[in-house]
């Protein structure tokens, strides 16, 4: 029925090759493109997939040399998991060559943190003129957190007022420091001002400011929760209407914090060039190069994530009403099947499945969407059916330290 390209072969793109061959009647055949195609060759070995399996090195910021692989190779979809500075130029290759375009992480310049959905949103017209489909954001946050909103909107809270997304995981690795993806990507995203949306502007707070413990369903036990901006909240508030306000919230150990700490006080976290030995070096690549590569982290990680979304609003007789929705994930569960640990396979999963939508006509447009554009019934279905199931809770399970 379709070939598909994934771009990226690190931890994320790696299960998303896993879960493609496990839907051959979909993924009839898959390429595997990076910039090292000794990481594709390992992969298209490891997956052992019933269709036919190609791949390639690319260099995906270079839109022609990019542009003329589609080209050759002629996919209908390309999944987009190598890191946010490529989407730009992955779509203008999709347009040039007519392909559908599916990431899981917004467009972020190299030389600014700053992550917005404005660069990707002007994509709009061009889009549809081709007469081609983008879907942006489709892991797990974003992705699910935005498919759990519309879920919780259109079954059980039709007027949502407020949304909490809480993050944990309560896994470890058992090292001193390492980040569950890309570690240049992660340090930017931690370290850049908390941000939530009331009422159409962004309320700022300083990074990690704002914390508070959560109590986890399921037995999973307490873990602090940190305030911080997240992409999805920049279009939920823009695509769910009635909504007065968004934050997102994250866990992180006292260790992970320690750490980040030190990084920052020495500024190993800067995005800026350094000249060293009479060479330009980028202290936060320079970091990244000596952490643990995210995707070795599969057998050494132990425990559970839990990710969920609190609404709160009114019912169309205008009772109050509150439900949360989550997902548990283990993490030596992951590593069984695909060889990951729970924060790859829970961003591998959602790009599956949102490609599968788009592939089978369940998810269709002309255009750029974000998630919470379409009917959240089968994405959840496929949820459950592909290894990550979820639960509903009628209750309020957080409270804010802000109002
Ligand atoms: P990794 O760093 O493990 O892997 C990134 C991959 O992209 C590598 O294989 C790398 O190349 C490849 N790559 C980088 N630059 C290029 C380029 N110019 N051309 C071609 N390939 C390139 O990252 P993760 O797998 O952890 O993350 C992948 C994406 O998923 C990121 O965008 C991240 O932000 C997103 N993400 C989204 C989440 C969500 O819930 N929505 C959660 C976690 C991650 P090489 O072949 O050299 O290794």
């Amino acid at each position: 029925m379709a070939r598909v390209m994934i771009i990226g072969a690190g931890g994320v793109g790696s299960v998303v090759a896993h879960k493609c061959a496990q839907v051959p009647e979909v993924f009839t055949e898959i390429i595997l493109a990076s910039r090292t195609k000794s990481k594709c060759d390992k992969l298209a070995q490891e997956i052992k997939a019933k269709v036919p399996v190609s791949t390639y090195s690319v260099d995906a910021d270079n839109v022609p040399q990019l542009t003329k692989l589609l080209k050759k190779t002629k996919p209908v979809l390309v999944i987009n998991v190598a890191l946010p500075y490529q989407d730009l130029h992955i779509m203008d290759a999709c347009l040039e060559a007519g392909v559908n375009y599916l990431d899981t992480a917004n467009y972020e310049p190299l030389d600014t943190a700053k992550f917005e959905y404005k660069w990707q949103w002007a994509y709009q017209a061009r889009f549809q003129k081709a007469g081609l489909m983008a879907l942006l954001g489709s892991g797990f946050d974003p992705g699910v957190t935005s498919v759990f909103t519309t879920y919780l909107q259109k079954h059980l809270v039709p007027t949502i007022k407020e949304i909490d997304i809480i993050d944990c995981n309560a896994g470890s690795h058992g090292l001193p420091f390492a980040t569950n993806f890309s570690p240049e990507i992660n340090i930017r995203e931690i370290t850049a001002k908390g941000r939530y949306w009331k009422k159409g502007k962004w309320m700022e707070t300083a990074p990690l400011s704002v914390q508070k413990p959560f109590v986890m369903p399921d037995k999973l036990g307490k873990l602090n929760i940190f305030l911080l901006y997240h992409e999805e909240l920049e279009s939920l508030g823009k695509h769910i209407k009635g909504l007065e306000q968004a934050r997102f919230w994250m866990s992180f150990g006292e260790n992970y914090l320690k750490h980040l700490e030190v990084i920052r006080n020495i500024g190993m976290d800067r995005i800026d060039p350094v000249s060293f030995n009479g060479t330009q070096i980028v202290p936060i690549q320079f970091l990244a190069k000596m952490l643990p590569d995210p995707a070795s982290l599969g057998p050494l990680t132990k425990g559970k994530t839990c990710i969920g979304v609190q609404a709160s609003g009114k019912d169309a007789k205008g009772t109050e009403k509150v439900a949360f929705v989550y997902n548990v994930c283990d993490h030596q569960e992951c590593y069984r099947e695909v060889k990951s640990q729970a924060i790859s396979y829970t961003t591998g999963v959602p790009a599956m499945i949102g490609a599968m939508l788009m592939l089978t006509g369940q998810w269709k447009g002309q255009g750029v969407f974000n998630m919470e554009q379409f009917d959240p019934d089968p994405f959840m279905a496929a949820l459950s059916q592909h290894g990550l199931p979820w639960k509903v809770l009628k209750k309020r399970v957080f409270t804010s330290p802000i109002q």
